[in-house]
């Protein structure tokens, strides 16, 4: 098996056009055809998951937070993102980060979350913006069943819950081929009108290309007639954050002992207790204060997640209760999203996950 195998695969699942722009997913270290021995799953990578990957004979270590997150200069071992490097490097092993684009799936980080806690119904906190587009073709009618299949299948026309969403309307198209064209209707220098059928599809835009050449393909004209749009509508199952509500209340109390027990935190830090009983529960692993206005709209009781600044926790503003648990404690079980995602693909490959607990942070 090739390094490019678990990457295609994890790419097609999870897209890195869905990752933060500041963000650096994908294959920090390491060549798409490289065989693979074994792979690693961990949480952050550190020197200590290098030796670890190297004594579990693993040359590729796939973590939810990259190494590098901005420009190096220099690799002399000075800061650990150096010897991480260094170290992967001397010893050929592949290092592959899934961050943001797992974040913003909704099957993603705080799915996993949101089961953990027991939540259903279930929705993305802030939906991501500008990652539609409509796509219009133009097709003789006798065509256009055969199109529409291809479409589908290559991801358009997905809409919530529903497939094979379109909308067809019929005219006349008419074009006529020069001396150049090779026309599968009607004849060079001669004008030709014929029915056809406009269909109109929703795209995700990292399917965009996929879709386009499927088109290309599956359409009998030489030059296909298209539009692609842009689209203000917000895609809504894939963004930053998700809220949801637990079956029956639960005092506010026993779910934040809940939420220690399941998560294992040292040390819940949160705002005032406004709400004796808490339903609805708005979440986001790791940083999430952006997302504190969005739990406030969309009236969650509590919103959990970690990294909240001390100013950051007056925006609570007795609306909503803050509970930080802790950046490591929220995304702990990521590292159990991805082993299972790779083990339902490649169920014979050596799939390890990581025994060492890289919270930098502890608690006195
Ligand atoms: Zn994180």
């Amino acid at each position: 098996m090739l390094i490019k195998n678990v990457t295609d695969f994890l790419e097609g699942r999870y897209p890195l056009s869905l990752q933060e722009s500041y963000d650096n997913c994908g294959l920090t270290y390491g060549h798409k055809e490289q065989k693979l021995s074994g792979i690693l799953f961990a949480l952050d990578v550190t020197e200590n998951i290098v030796k670890e990957a190297i004594s579990k004979d693993c040359n590729l270590i796939i973590s939810h937070h990259p190494v590098v997150f901005k420009g190096l200069k220099k690799i002399n071992g000075a800061t650990m993102t150096e010897r991480v490097l260094e170290l992967s490097i001397k010893n050929n092993i592949a290092l592959y980060a899934i961050h943001t684009n797992l974040d913003n799936h909704k099957n993603g980080v705080n799915k996993r979350i949101a089961d953990k806690i027991g939540l259903s119904e279930f929705k993305i906190l802030s939906p991501k913006n500008d990652t539609l587009v409509k796509l219009c073709v133009f097709v003789p009618k006798a065509a256009e069943p055969a199109l529409s299949a291809a479409l589908f299948n290559s991801g358009a026309g997905a809409v919530g819950n529903y497939s094979e969403c379109n909308f067809k309307s019929k005219g006349i198209g008419s074009f006529k081929p020069n001396l150049s064209a090779k026309p599968s209707l009607g004849e060079i220098n001669k004008k030709t009108e014929t029915t056809e059928v406009k269909t109109e599809y929703l795209v995700p835009l990292a399917q965009l290309s996929m879709v386009l050449n499927a088109m290309r393909e599956n359409h009998p004209y030489e030059e296909v007639a298209y539009d692609v749009i842009p689209l203000l509508n917000t895609q809504q199952d894939m963004g930053s954050g998700m809220i949801g509500v637990l079956q029956e209340p639960m005092t506010t109390q026993s779910f934040l002992k809940h939420l220690k027990t399941t998560f294992n935190v040292g040390v819940i830090k949160h705002t005032a207790l406004i709400h004796d009983k808490v339903k609805t529960v708005a979440i986001c692993g790791g940083s999430g204060s952006f997302l504190i206005d969005a739990a406030c709209r969309n009236k969650a009781d509590i919103f959990i997640t970690s990294d909240i600044k001390y100013h950051e926790f007056f925006d609570a503003n007795n609306e909503i209760i803050i509970a930080d648990i802790g950046h490591w404690e929220s995304e702990q079980f990521t590292v159990n999203l991805l082993y299972e995602n790779i083990k339902e693909k490649f169920s014979k490959f050596a799939l390890h996950l990581t025994e060492e607990n890289t919270n930098p942070v502890k608690y006195f």
